[in-house]
């Protein structure tokens, strides 16, 4: 009986999408399995030409694949997956290959992986992005676990993946969890990505006044130069779609409440615990709950604006600055997002080289962008960049855009357009770069209420003021350390 070299359980969406990738590249056959036959059954029915080797049971699956057995498992995150991976840990034998392909959360994959590496079975947590065309056409892969079982798993993943400029979008990132957290951080520039993209659709649309049509060319223009993205370009797309029903754009009769899988949240989670401010992607996640907070929004009964008409008198200048604003902004989300998988690397012992990361997002995922190569090329240059911002081109991008950012945050604010994204990214930008902060007058707060202790920048040790009546003696206080 014919094996396969390859198995996929989950057939759903980017289940079967991705065994079909991987059905169609030569040298592969793949095995499917199901919980419910129907999605098989479906599957086989619909792709004669993929030759998958079906199964109706977990036991005939694990019979189908050739020794290292492999199997990619594409199922609900979470109990799903678990139970998926104890039928499996259950079958396979040392040296065979569990992948899950899923968007698991890391800590969930790094305790898997102990479990199943404990039975000498390779576990890999896989992340993988593309939605439902990547998974079939070619998506960006970010795998961890062992370096032996990228050995095997690494050409099959390589086969499948996008390719950008000759390169296919994976690279083993790190041992255990490695893989899905630096899937959970593409998710958060993602969400970042998106919340910025739209703020400034916001802008021009209710301080410019233009129509969603004539955003979308504006849109479209910009997609030629430093913003090339999918996202821009989805957007234009977005813009232009005209409801069917009513005539209007469609943009105008979609509910304005955003939703979300919670992978943001898991970014926003993990960078508090990590103490990396992340702020422009913490933006985004509460712009999309503020957005769902339906029966808030609809008692909000006149709230005062007490706002200014945005005095745009020069109509390119102002479309210019937006663009600015939004490309300066960006580079904050993608630095901090980059800061915080450094953060990460160092709490879980991972080696990761960003400069390869930036590069498997070129292509396949929803992140990939010209922006990319230049982040690559940062990396490449300076390895240990302690910001993306500090990189000598990016300064100077910034450079050119500050004037233009700060004038379209404190415009939007005049005018009482919403723009949190915005407006938290400069913030950020004027922190990072300020050479003395308030976290003085914070540190003398905490020591005066909790006796938290304070350093001073012309002695060494830590100190102490006795607060109370008229004593401003200073004292040196026990070292903590
Ligand atoms: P999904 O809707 O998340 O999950 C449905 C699949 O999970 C079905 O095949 C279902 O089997 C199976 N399943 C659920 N609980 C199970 C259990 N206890 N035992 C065995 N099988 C179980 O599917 P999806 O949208 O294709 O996503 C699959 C994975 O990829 C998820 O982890 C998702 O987060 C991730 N992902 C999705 C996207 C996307 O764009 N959709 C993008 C990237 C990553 P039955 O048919 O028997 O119910």
């Amino acid at each position: 009986m014919t094996q396969a070299n390859i198995g996929v359980v989950g057939l759903a969406v980017m289940g079967s999408n991705l065994a079909r990738n991987l059905a169609s590249r030569e040298g592969n056959t793949v095995a499917i399995y199901n919980r419910s036959v129907e999605r098989t059954n479906l599957l086989m029915s619909e792709h004669p030409e993929a030759g998958f080797i079906a199964s109706e049971t977990i036991d005939e699956f694990v019979a189908s694949l050739a020794k290292p057995r492999t199997a990619i498992i594409m199922v609900q995150a979470g109990k799903g997956t678990d139970a998926v991976i104890s039928q499996l840990a259950e079958r396979f034998e040392p040296g065979d290959i569990i992948v899950d392909g899923g968007n698991a959360l890391f800590t969930d994959t790094i305790r898997r992986e102990k479990d199943v590496s404990a039975k000498g079975i390779n576990f890999v947590g896989a992340g993988i992005s593309g939605g439902e065309e990547g998974a079939l056409k070619g998506p960006s892969i970010m795998p961890g676990g062992s370096a032996e079982a990228y050995k095997t798993l690494g050409p099959i993943l390589a086969s499948i993946a996008a390719v950008a400029e000759g390169e296919p979008c994976v690279t083993h990132i790190g041992t255990d969890g490695a893989g899905h957290f630096i899937k959970m951080i593409h998710n958060g520039i993602e969400y970042a990505d998106m919340q910025l993209i739209a703020e400034a659709y916001d802008i021009l649309r209710q301080a410019g006044g233009y129509s969603p049509a004539e955003v979308a060319a504006i849109f479209e223009e910009w997609n030629k130069g430093d913003l090339e993205s999918f996202l821009i370009e989805i957007t234009a797309e977005v813009l232009k779609q005209v409801d069917a029903k009513t005539g209007k754009p469609l943009v105008d009769v979609i509910l304005d409440q955003a939703g979300s899988k919670g992978t943001g949240v898991w970014t926003v989670q993990t960078a508090l615990n990590l103490g990396t401010p992340v702020s422009g992607i913490a933006e985004a996640v509460f712009a999309r709950s503020l957005s769902s907070q339906a029966s808030q929004r609809a008692a909000v009964d006149g709230l005062p604006a007490d706002a200014t008409k945005w005095n745009i008198t020069d109509r390119s200048a102002f479309v210019e600055d937006v663009r600015r604003a939004l490309y300066a902004s960006k580079l904050v989300a993608y630095s901090q997002g980059f800061d915080a998988i450094r953060a990460g690397a160092k709490e879980y012992n991972w080696n990761i080289d960003l400069g390869a990361v930036s590069k498997i997002w070129r292509g396949g995922c929803i992140i990939r962008a010209q922006f990319l190569n230049r982040i690559a090329d940062a990396y490449k240059t300076n390895a240990n960049l302690e910001s993306l911002i500090f990189d000598p081109y990016f300064k100077q991008a910034v450079a050119n855009s500050v004037a233009s950012w700060r004038t379209v945050v404190a415009n939007a604010s005049l005018s009482g357009v919403p723009v949190p994204a915005f407006a938290s990214s400069l913030s950020y930008y004027d922190g990072l770069r300020s050479p003395r902060l308030p976290a003085a007058l914070v540190q003398g707060q905490r020591d005066f209420f909790g006796a938290h202790t304070y350093k001073r920048i012309d002695l060494e040790g830590t100190f102490h003021t006795l607060w109370s009546g008229d004593r401003t003696e200073v004292e040196q206080a026990p070292s903590t350390h």
